[in-house]
């Protein structure tokens, strides 16, 4: 029983499910629910404040969880500065052995990852990434379509597309991620070629995320049609969920002329979307979530959630599937 791809193997996990990294809410809390169950955990190393609480997170997580699991850093425009190298240098110490990296060309600290001999899954958002990821040294990638939560990139090509072709050029292990919450996707990312699947928006929405309930109500009240991209105009695209701060900063971007960050700082910036999980206020700041917040409608614990889906997708392609090509 169980499904065995390469990602399995190369991470030593029981499902070929991989939960992604999620600013405020990769904390232990949910990276061990996820492991436990039999998935990859991922703690978001940004959400630590300093290099230094990012190994006490780690070590917590240790308390937490006998299995493996990773952390995630994000290279991307910030408001403060962000001391990556020190961050690198924390996971390494911590003696962690996989590592999401995420946003821009994580080259930098490839040798220091590979002489811990880390395992290094880049997030990519299109092909050309992908290749390139693959091409100095990323031990898998995940291909993360337009459907995704965060940033998509500026090429808005869905999995649809991007997951066959990675298929087609990629000689590494990749998972399917962006639009991905239940049992149908898992099996259909596997037929793409993928050998496995990331998800971020769908564990938000389960008991163990660290975040109000409010906030998972309101994800599984949501259709597909609530989310809102924005930063386009600023070339770093985000896609969050529809509220009214959302609207607001589209509005201030299509207003004539340049947009300047600084004229949506206030409304955007990190910390109030932290409090908006804290206090269950859904204008307080701005959130990451995926298309896929069409697809949910219950709040399941971890371990209900990466069962049904492993058990959907088994039923999948050993009925409807094996059935379709026996008649
Ligand atoms: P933050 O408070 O520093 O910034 C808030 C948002 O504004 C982020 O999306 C950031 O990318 C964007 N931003 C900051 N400076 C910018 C600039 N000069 N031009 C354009 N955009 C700018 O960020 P945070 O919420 O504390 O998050 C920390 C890091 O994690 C950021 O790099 C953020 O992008 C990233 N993140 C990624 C995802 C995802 O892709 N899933 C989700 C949340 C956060």
């Amino acid at each position: 029983m169980g499904m065995h791809t390469r990602i399995t193997e190369m991470l030593e996990i029981e499902h070929p499910i991989v939960q992604g990294g999620m600013q405020w809410v990769g904390l232990a809390e949910l990276a061990s629910a996820v492991s436990n169950a039999g998935g990859l955990g991922i703690l978001t190393g940004l959400t630590q404040p300093t290099p230094e609480d990012l190994i006490k997170e780690i070590e917590r997580c240790r308390g937490m969880t006998d299995k493996p699991f990773g952390v995630n850093l994000t290279i991307l425009p910030t408001i403060k500065p962000v001391p990556y190298e020190a961050y690198a240098q924390a996971i390494v110490d911590s003696g962690v052995k996989i590592v999401e990296t995420a946003g821009r060309n994580p080259e930098p600290f490839l040798p220091l990852f590979k002489e811990a001999g880390i395992t290094v899954i880049h997030k990519c958002t299109s092909i050309r990434h992908s290749l390139k990821a693959e091409k100095i040294g990323c031990d898998m990638v995940s291909v993360d379509g337009f459907e995704c939560a965060g940033h998509p990139g500026e090429d808005d090509v869905t999995n649809m597309i991007l997951l066959p072709i990675a298929a087609r050029l990629l000689n590494i292990p990749f998972l399917a991620s962006g639009g991905l919450g239940d049992g149908r996707g898992l099996a259909a990312a596997l037929a793409m070629g993928a050998d496995g699947i990331n998800m971020g928006t769908r564990f938000m929405v389960t008991k163990e995320a660290p975040i109000h309930e409010k906030v998972k109500q309101r994800m599984v009240e949501a259709s597909e049609l609530d989310t809102s991209l924005i930063y386009r105009t600023l070339r770093n695209t985000a896609r969050v969920f529809k509220n009214s701060i959302a609207e607001k900063v589209i509005e201030i971007e299509s207003r004539s002329g340049e947009t300047k960050f600084e004229d949506i700082q206030p409304l955007v910036q990190g910390a109030k979307g932290r409090d908006l999980f804290d206090s269950g206020d859904l204008d307080q700041g701005i959130w990451s979530a995926g298309m896929v917040v069409g697809l949910i409608d219950d709040i399941p614990t971890v371990q209900e959630l990466i069962s049904r889906i492993v058990t959907e997708a088994e039923g999948i392609i050993k009925e409807r599937l094996v059935k379709a090509v026996s008649a």
